[in-house]
């Protein structure tokens, strides 16, 4: 029969993406319950399901801030039954630590946390009784540990000369500062994650963790928005200026050159759900196996942190060393650890 699958932000970007592709199946292998915390965003996911809505997608309300809305919803769906749960909605947060409120920090692990939380909470249970489901996040390369790495089937050909590839890993490393928060949260829904896999191994549960680099979404144009009102009062001068000198028009040059399509994302989600043994981690984007390689070559982290610091402030000579370590790492099979949306 088909696979209930629900999916919650939907309303654009990568949750749009993996609800219509999935709706879309030639051999309709699956039943989307799209949600989103407000129908009247409906029209752009309605109008690209094209004439799979009504048939293997439909729309319901859930905002995964709220627990009686997630209640509400999973009780709608017929004996709750849900096979995968992919969990998707999301925000982001940049700036100085100092310069942003608690209260900011708090609402994006109210989302991007506790948001999973709440969604596992009522769904897991069910699985457990039936001792069958798969869990997925939509987590990011900024919430890695590194300690595990990948294991994918597939081959990625990625070439690129010399030169681009120093260009491209220095755009990289821009990519993990500011964001210390966001980074936070995803890191937090990695470790909760990766204890329950274990325990969810015992009722033949699945979970994985999907983590692309920059995609091209409303997600950044939504950061740059409200970067451009904030002050950030309280943070020095010198912190303010590596933020808005160098950190963001790098930050526009990474998710030009280096983006990601929603449709790549899907793609890779799609596989990992049809994967007979899903991975736990799943990279999307080949060119961040480095960061991955960094972490897992040195276990006290000095190695990524020091690479991260002369990349980011002291570019010099350093660069041309640091690259090569990454080049090294990165080599071959490395470099396969990433699945490949194509
Ligand atoms: P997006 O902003 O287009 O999508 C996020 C969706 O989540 C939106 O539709 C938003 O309305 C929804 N959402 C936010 N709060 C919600 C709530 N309380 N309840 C229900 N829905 C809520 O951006 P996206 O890039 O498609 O992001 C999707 C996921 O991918 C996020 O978890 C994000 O952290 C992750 N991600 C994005 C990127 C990127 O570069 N765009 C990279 C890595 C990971």
């Amino acid at each position: 029969g088909q696979r209930v699958v629900l999916i919650t932000g939907c309303s654009s970007g990568i949750g749009l993406a993996i609800a219509v592709m999935l709706a879309r199946d030639e051999r309709k292998r699956y039943y989307v319950l799209a949600t989103m915390r407000d129908l009247k965003r409906k029209d752009k996911l309605v109008e690209a399901a094209g004439d799979a809505y009504g048939k293997t997608l439909s729309l319901l309300t859930l905002d995964v801030c709220s627990d009686e809305s997630v209640k509400q919803c999973v009780n709608s769906i017929k004996d709750r039954h849900i096979d995968i749960l992919i969990n998707n909605a999301g925000v982001g947060l940049v700036g100085p630590v100092e310069a942003i409120s608690l209260d900011n920090m708090k609402q994006v692990f109210e989302t991007n946390f506790f948001g999973v939380v709440r969604m596992i909470k009522e769904v897991m249970p069910d699985m457990k009784r039936r001792r069958s489901g798969h869990i997925m996040v939509i987590s990011s390369v900024l919430g890695l540990h590194g300690e595990t790495l990948t294991h994918t089937h597939t081959h990625t050909h990625t070439h690129t000369s010399g030169n681009t590839t120093q260009i491209r890993l220095m755009l990289l490393f821009t990519g993990v500062a500011f964001n210390d928060v966001y980074s936070a949260s995803k890191f937090a829904t990695e470790g909760l994650c990766e204890a329950l896999a274990i325990q969810l191994l015992q009722f033949n549960v699945k979970v994985s963790m999907i983590e692309p680099g920059p995609v091209n979404t409303e997600f950044e144009l939504k950061l740059m928005t409200e970067v451009s009102k904030k002050e950030f009062a309280g943070a020095d001068p010198e912190t303010l200026h590596h933020f808005r000198t160098c950190y963001l028009p790098t930050q526009v040059n990474l998710f030009k050159g280096l983006g990601q399509t929603p449709e790549d994302i899907a793609k890779v989600t799609k596989k990992v759900i049809e994967s007979p043994r899903p991975p736990f981690r799943n990279l999307t984007n080949p060119l961040y196996t480095p960061i991955v390689a960094l972490k897992y070559a040195d276990e006290t982290r000095s190695l990524s942190v020091h690479t991260f610091y002369h990349m980011l402030y002291n570019l010099g000579g350093v660069m041309h060393v640091s690259v090569r370590i990454m080049k090294f790492l990165s080599f071959g099979w490395l470099r396969r650890r990433a699945i490949s949306p194509t």
